[in-house]
């Protein structure tokens, strides 16, 4: 089983390379950013206060995305495993995922974090905005807030995975293809467990 986790600042490619990752190696992709956009779609409370804080280029509060995650993971027994996207983005979700798969007796098997530059995450996420309609996609001053944040609430992370010894940078600048590969390379080596 390989729970693994995609990640990298707004635009880095985490989406991209999740859907042709589950593909690939059969595992379920949880991107807690989807999961809030199908909430706001379907118009539910849990939307309706989240497009609030995701407008403003803001996190949706910890207990909010943990249930989220939660209710996914009792969803998929018995799946080969599960590619978080935009899940963790701070110490207490990232705790509170570790007690989850203990609790399934499983843990994260490796953090694949996604480089890319500001300016480039920028000129990326105006692109997508244009086809995608997302309303935090094309105001650049919400694009960098939401840079912002992760610089001060999700970047930390890395150290939480470097103590595990499971972080492992990746190169996000090129081509989709050659940062495909590059991933494919680190997870051919996971242990199976
Ligand atoms: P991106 O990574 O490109 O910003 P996402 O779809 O992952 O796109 O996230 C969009 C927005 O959804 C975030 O700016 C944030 O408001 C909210 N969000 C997604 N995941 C989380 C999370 N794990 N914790 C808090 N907020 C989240």
């Amino acid at each position: 089983m390989h729970n693994i986790i995609l990640f990298g600042p707004p635009g880095a490619g985490k989406g991209t390379q999740s859907a042709r990752l589950i593909k690939k190696y059969h595992l379920v992709h949880l991107s807690t950013g989807d999961i809030l956009r199908g909430e706001i779609t379907n118009g539910t409370a849990l939307g309706l206060e989240a497009k609030k804080m995701m407008d403003q280029g803001l996190l949706v509060p910890d207990e909010v995305v943990i249930a989220m995650i939660s209710n996914k993971l009792d969803q998929n027994p018995g799946s080969k495993g599960f590619i978080f996207d935009g899940f963790p983005r701070t110490q207490a979700q990232a705790a509170a995922l570790d007690d989850l798969l203990l609790e399934k007796a499983t843990a994260i098997s490796a953090m694949y974090a996604l480089n890319v530059e500001d300016e480039e995450l920028i000129r990326r996420i105006i692109g997508r905005g244009k086809d995608s309609g997302r309303s935090d996609d094309s105001d650049p001053v919400i694009i960098r807030k939401r840079i912002e944040e992760y610089n001060k609430k999700t970047a930390p992370l890395i150290d939480y995975y470097k103590a595990q010894n499971k972080f492992v940078a990746i190169e996000g600048h090129g081509d989709v293809d050659e940062i495909f590969y590059l991933l494919c390379k680190q997870i051919d080596q996971l242990p199976v467990f």
